[in-house]
């Protein structure tokens, strides 16, 4: 570790935690000691902090007060975490319906959030000053997984506008002070690529983070350009909010010499999961409790599919509790090899971005789609949208190959076959196709040939 990297982790990063009535630090110590405990005192810790997160939300928040009022919950009983599914989901809509009920009566530090774009679902929400200590700690904990500390030069490579807009000038100024550069990525053309890749030759990061398509978009053009960045010594590449492909991984491992820790989270659900150098994807679990669901909002025991829903037990000033992230993965009971006790969150296998559902309610996963539009003559590239039960839209970009008729007549066949023949199948034909953000639509498909 570097003086200045030292200097970082030890003073200025906690000094300005202090200063901000975080106490990032000091849960940051607690979860490399728990990090270790067994599973079963792991949950043992997860029904104490849930126990306690509960009453405590039962005291000081509107609408949970009420909620458990009218189901005669009381958090006081609580004695198995099984009993967390006596809640009920919380999802978009009703954060929408009850935000100010939502906030605690003695919120701390509560900060607006705003997740989405200009179309979809976007949803407002509030984090308060506890929620940012934890999710910060969660994160640092899985970068010293990697041999990365705060204050260790870090490149940020994002591809949201929202998000650089909500930097302020305190944030900056931290983010200068701890060599976290960030590199707008939003506009890929080749001459924001080429300052991209210079941009990173100059801050030699210890880590990169950010969108995998990003990552994997700077890297192919390094590739062709044949310009070298393996030897920056990059320690590992931190990707999230978007799924992994593992032609993604491979690009990235291959042009910046580095491997790559896939994460799972987001600005709503928190700090999910993240990857250990032995390829587990770690559960948060000292303070996020995952269940995965069935369509009716019932667990399911390990090694199936469902939803994902979270409560996060550091949100008592704005609650999320039993939270559907719309996202679908499977829990694994298997022990790490790296030994730490932290559950395992089987890859996720797809966002519900990557499932769409038939008319007769069966899920199918996004590749049934898929192939048949890979398997088209001419389609340069492709997005997949379903817009709702009866609709889904399909836009093409064409290359001169491409046979309209053929190819219109097999994708209506084809889909109709897996999504109910009388599914109105929309196809229209953009000059290019805009990258979206995640989580912006229920069930898109998009992909792009490589
Ligand atoms: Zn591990």
């Amino acid at each position: 570790m570097s003086v200045y990297t030292s200097f970082c982790s030890t003073i200025l990063f906690p000094l300005h935690e202090a200063l901000k009535k975080h106490s990032t630090v000091k849960v940051r110590r607690q979860m490399e000691q728990s990090q270790w405990l067994s599973p079963d005192q792991l949950q043992q810790l997860q029904l104490k902090n849930l126990k306690s997160f509960l009453i405590d939300v039962q005291q000081h928040v509107p609408y949970y007060r009420q909620l458990f009022a009218g189901i005669q919950f009381d958090p006081n009983d609580l004695s198995d975490l099984q009993q967390l599914a006596q809640l009920p989901l919380l999802d978009k809509p009703s954060i929408r319906a009850h935000l100010e009920e939502l906030k605690a009566d003695n919120a701390v530090g509560l900060s607006r959030f705003n997740t989405g774009g200009s179309s979809g679902e976007p949803l407002i929400f509030y984090i308060g000053n506890k929620r940012v200590s934890h999710d910060v700690a969660a994160k640092w904990r899985a970068t010293r997984w990697w041999g990365v500390d705060i204050g260790d030069p870090e490149a940020v490579i994002w591809g949201s506008p929202i998000e650089l807009g909500s930097q302020d000038k305190i944030r900056l100024l931290r983010d200068k002070f701890l060599r976290t550069h960030l590199i707008p990525a939003f506009e890929m053309s080749d001459q924001k690529l080429d300052g991209f890749i210079q941009d990173i030759q100059h801050i030699r990061p210890k880590m990169l983070f950010g969108y995998p398509s990003a990552l994997a978009h700077i890297a192919g053009h390094a590739e062709k350009k044949g310009i070298v960045l393996n030897n920056l010594g990059i320690k590992v590449a931190f990707v999230t909010s978007e799924r992994l492909y593992d032609h993604q991984r491979g690009k990235i491992q291959t042009i910046f010499g580095c491997p790559v820790a896939n994460g799972y989270g987001g600005r709503d659900a928190g700090f999910i999961a993240h990857q250990c150098p032995e390829g587990g994807m770690h559960i948060t679990a000292e303070d996020i409790i995952v269940e995965i669901v069935d369509p009716e909002g019932q667990p399911m025991p390990s090694g199936e599919l469902g939803e994902i829903v979270v409560t996060h037990l550091a949100t008592r000033d704005f609650p999320f509790i039993r939270y559907r992230t719309g996202d679908m993965g499977v829990l694994s009971d298997k022990i790490c090899a790296c030994g730490r006790g932290l559950p395992l969150l089987a890859e996720v296998q797809g966002r519900t971005t990557d499932f769409v559902v038939a008319q007769n309610g069966t899920v199918l996963h996004g590749l049934s789609l898929i192939y048949v539009l890979r398997d088209l003559e001419g389609v340069e590239s492709f997005k997949i949208t379903q817009d709702s039960l009866d609709k889904t839209s399909v836009q093409i970009v064409r290359a001169p190959s491409f046979q309209q008729s053929v190819a219109e007549d097999r994708i209506i066949t084809e889909f109709k076959k897996r999504l109910g023949q009388t599914v109105n199948i929309v196809i229209d034909y953009p000059e290019f196709i805009a990258k979206e953000q995640s989580g912006k639509f229920r069930y898109v498909i998009s992909h792009v040939k490589h």
